[in-house]
């Protein structure tokens, strides 16, 4: 492993301070850096390490209603909050389905939003990736791809992002506290993640030494706490990636959907908000026929990139049944085996 600088900053303003530096970068968990560096393929200069600043692992109710987490509560923690699972289940939900329960009580809620790709060709310092090195190529394109991107991409990067937590955060307008070297800012999360580009290498809307503070959903978000879920289709279901999912959230008054959201997972490089199947469903009724036209909107501009056209239709049938689920309403306990599509008690496997 290249030598590296160790700093432990016991301050926001302090930890911004030492990552100004090229080559900086925050060490949270370490459950997805230091595999990295391990493996070669981040090679920081310099690791700033996050655990031990104050005032970053609440998570609290503000005056507005709006809810606020810390970027270092704990995946498991935040899942485990009985309170913030009851009004944001389908958040609940997909953070239990990611990693696995050690994962869970190690991995923070920056670590999440920010981790990389599961691209093997990335993680593989023999093979070409624009990604870690501009220009290189791409051996994903005509390898092994049949997890890759189905939505955005584009010919100088197939990835996908993928975080089970951000697809349900993006879904409910969830806004991002960041800190840098210029003071305070926030941004939607929908705009943190950038699609691939020419530019593969830049992943989000984050400058040199800028420092995710907290997660914001905003007060309109716990009202689709009745009708909510994620539905994560993997490989194996003890612990594995998302080769597909969706977050489905509803509010239904009157028999009548009056707002709906949707977003996907493991399609694209950014978890993928799918606006204008949410425009499909509002103010219909919450109906198979509604649930179809909404996944093959979801769907439209999908394309393959590789061996992976299977994934739009599964994406359309995850679609399918995450709204079913969620409009048939959030179960008052979450499934022994959250987001698996065999541990539910309701509906076919198949849409
Ligand atoms: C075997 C395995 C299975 C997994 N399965 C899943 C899964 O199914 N679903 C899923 O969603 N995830 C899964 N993960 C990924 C896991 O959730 C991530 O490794 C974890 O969330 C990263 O959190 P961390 O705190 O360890 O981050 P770190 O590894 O410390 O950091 C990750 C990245 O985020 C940056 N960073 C961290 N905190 C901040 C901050 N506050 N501000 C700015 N930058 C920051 C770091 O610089 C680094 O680039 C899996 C991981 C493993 C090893
Ligand atoms: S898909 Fe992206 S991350 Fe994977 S090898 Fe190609 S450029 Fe690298």
């Amino acid at each position: 492993m290249k030598q590296f600088d160790y700093v432990r900053p016991a301050t926001v303003a302090e930890a911004v301070a030492a990552a100004a530096q090229p080559g900086a970068v925050y060490l949270a968990a370490g459950t997805n850096l230091l595999d990295l560096m391990k493996g070669g393929a981040s090679r920081p200069d310099r690791l700033v390490d996050l655990t031990h600043l104050d005032g970053l692992d609440g998570i609290e109710t503000l005056a507005d209603g709006s809810v606020r987490i810390g970027a270092l509560v704990s995946n498991a923690d935040l899942a485990h909050d009985a309170e913030f699972a009851k009004s944001y289940p389908a958040v609940a939900e997909a953070l239990l389905s990611g990693a696995s329960a050690q994962l869970r009580n190690a991995a923070t809620v920056g670590g999440n939003l920010l981790q990389r790709t599961r691209c093997a060709y990335f993680y593989d310092t023999a093979s070409r990736c624009n990604k870690r090195e501009t220009g290189s190529g791409c051996d994903a394109r005509g390898g092994e791809n049949r997890t890759h991107a189905v939505l955005g991409w584009s010919e100088s990067c197939i990835a996908t992002h993928p975080s089970d937590f951000c697809v349900p955060l993006v879904a409910l307008d969830a806004v991002v506290e960041i800190e840098g070297k210029s003071g305070r800012r926030e941004i939607a999360l929908d705009d943190l993640h950038r699609l691939p580009g020419d530019t593969p290498g830049r992943e989000s809307a984050l400058e040199a030494g800028d420092l995710v503070v907290a997660v914001r959903l905003p007060p309109a978000a716990s009202g689709f706490a009745a009708h909510a879920r994620y539905l994560k289709v993997r490989e194996r279901t003890s612990y594995a990636f998302a080769v597909a999912a969706a977050a489905a959230a509803l509010r239904i008054e009157n028999g009548k959907i009056s707002e709906a959201r949707l977003a996907l997972g493991g399609v694209a490089a950014k978890p993928w908000r799918a606006r204008a199947a949410e425009d499909v469903l509002r103010g219909a009724a919450p109906t198979a026929d509604a649930f179809q036209e909404a996944a093959w909107r979801a769907l439209t501009d999908a394309k393959p990139s590789g061996d992976n056209a299977f994934k739009i239709e599964l994406a359309r049938r995850i679609v399918v049944r995450a709204l079913t689920l969620a409009a048939a309403g959030t179960p008052a306990r979450l499934p022994a085996l959250p987001a698996s599509p065999f541990a539910s008690t309701s509906g076919a496997i198949h849409a």
